[in-house]
Parts: C-alpha cells; sequence; structure tokens
C-alpha cells in the first residue's frame, strides 16, 4: 500500500509530464473506483490545463485551469504510469492497454498518464479549487510531517492526556497527516519507544524528540524513491514503488540491528494492524 514517501515520488514522477501541460485527452473506462467517478469527469478534464501538481498526506491534488482540482489517490494497489516522450525524458513507448488500466490521459507535450488499479480501492474526485481544504477527506487532516505547521510544541501537546498507544496516535490522521504502518513502525524504533506506550504518558521531551525523527524517516525514504525515479526510464515506467529496506518493519525473529542491542524483533497487532518493534531496546 502506498504510503506518504510513495505518494511523493509518484508526485515527482508526474511533474515534468503534467505541470504546465494541457490534457488533450481523458479518457474513462469505467463508471467508479471506490466510490463513483464525479459527473462527466472525461469532459471536465480534458482541454485543460494542469497548472501545479500537489500533494496533501496521500492524495495527489491536480489544480487545472478550469477551477477545479483533481484529486486522486492510489488506494491500495493504484498504480500510475507515464508513457511517451515528452520533453525527451521518457523513454517508453505506450504500451498496448492492459487490464485495470481505468483511467489515461494523453497530455498535449506526448506523454501518456495511465491509472492502473487492480483492486479499485483507488479514487479521483474533481473538487472546486477555491475550497479544495472543505472537501471532506482533506478537512480531517492533521498537518504535514515534513511541513511548517508540524513541530515538537505541537505535537507535544497533540499527546497530552491521550490514553492511547503511541502507536495509533501516531498513525491519527488527525495528529499527523500521511503517516502510515511501515513509517510509523520505523519512527519508534529509531527513538527507541515502545509502540505499546500510552503517547499521554510518555515525557514532553520524548515526544518532542519524534518530530526529527519523523521527518528524517520520511526524508530518507523520499530520497530513496528519488533515486528509482533516475532509474525508471530503464524500467516500465511504474511510478512510486521502490526497493527501501527497514530497520525493523517485516523483520520478525530477525535480530534488532540496533549496535549493541541482542533483541530480536518481534511483532504484535495493534488496531489490526501489525507492529514490528524491538522489546528489549524500545521502551
Ligand atoms: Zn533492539
Amino acid at each position: 500500500m502506498p504510503e506518504l514517501p510513495e505518494v511523493e515520488t509518484v508526485r515527482r514522477g508526474l511533474s515534468p509530464a503534467m505541470e504546465g501541460a494541457v490534457i488533450a485527452q481523458a479518457q474513462v473506462n469505467r463508471p467508479n473506483l471506490r466510490w463513483p467517478f464525479p459527473e462527466n469527469m472525461a469532459a471536465r478534464l480534458t482541454g485543460t490545463r494542469v497548472l501545479a501538481l500537489r500533494r496533501r498526506s496521500k492524495y495527489l491534488l491536480a489544480d487545472l485551469d478550469s477551477g477545479e482540482t483533481l484529486l486522486v489517490h492510489l488506494g491500495m494497489s493504484g498504480r500510475m504510469t507515464v508513457s511517451g516522450d515528452p520533453l525527451g525524458q521518457f523513454a517508453h513507448d505506450h504500451p498496448a492497454a492492459q487490464k485495470h488500466d481505468h483511467v489515461v490521459f494523453d497530455m498535449t507535450n506526448g506523454a501518456r498518464i495511465t491509472f492502473n488499479d487492480p483492486r479499485r480501492f483507488g479514487a479521483m474526485d474533481l473538487l472546486d479549487t477555491a475550497t479544495a481544504n472543505q472537501h471532506k477527506l482533506l478537512s480531517v487532516l492533521g498537518p504535514e510531517p515534513l511541513g511548517n505547521d508540524f513541530h515538537e510544541d505541537y505535537l507535544v501537546q497533540a499527546f497530552k492526556g491521550r490514553n492511547t498507544p503511541v502507536k495509533s496516535a501516531l498513525l491519527d490522521q488527525g495528529i499527523i497527516a500521511g503517516l502510515g504502518n511501515i513509517y510509523v513502525c520505523e519512527v519508534l524504533f529509531r527513538s527507541q519507544v515502545s509502540p505499546r506506550r500510552k503517547a499521554g504518558q510518555i515525557s514532553a521531551s520524548r515526544v518532542a524528540g519524534l518530530v526529527p525523527v519523523i521527518r528524517d524517516v520520511l526524508t530518507d525514504a523520499i530520497k530513496a524513491g528519488g533515486s528509482s525515479l533516475k532509474d525508471f526510464r530503464q524500467a516500465d515506467g511504474n511510478l512510486g514503488y521502490f526497493q527501501h529496506s527497514f530497520d525493523v518493519y517485516g523483520r520478525e525473529g530477525d535480530p534488532c540491528k540496533r549496535d549493541g542491542c541482542s533483541g530480536i524483533i518481534d511483532r504484535i497487532t495493534q488496531s489490526g494492524r501489525s507492529t514490528f518493534f524491538c522489546g528489549k531496546c524500545q521502551r
């Protein structure tokens, strides 16, 4: 499931093909993904220029010169592929249409952007740009972990009196936008904080210490995604899925990677999600 760094990698991969370009033709091959597409989506997109491609949490937001913003969510299995040769950057010829190619944009610069989603948990919607932040999916989101509104004082306040495990508090999209299961496990491991500890019972200095670690973990992953973009000309044009090694996630039964720690990585279930951690050095 794509998390914030993967979505940011998709945004950076799409940006040279989309920003400033006009959607010459939008092709919509089915009435819905997770939810029905907005009415006349293909017609409302065709002929519009993409002014900017932004990201909020795990949503891509393409601001169009029509005054609307296209919201894209990749869901569980959604993939964006760029083919064609805009600006000489994309060596791929347009591949034959694949099963599950649900939405295809042909840009005036020659790029083709394909949204493929076998499980159809993805979503697209069209919002008025002026009021996009009030959309039901966006209005509930807390600050961006890499933005200025997310800082030490904010997190200390947000955790105050909270009786939920810190793992659940960090996954709460109203507290921090876009942090998912994998990266929360990595953050708690790097911070040596037990995922079971109650958010409100962690000292202010330890809570404050989570903030730079959250930024580092996400920035490292985005960097790994950036290197994968350099290679995707040789690959298949799929954006946002890259090899990334984790320190703790998915390592149940393996030795802890922390220097001097002899612990073994454990897995427990919290709020229905797997948590990987070292019971020896995470307290
Ligand atoms: Zn350990």
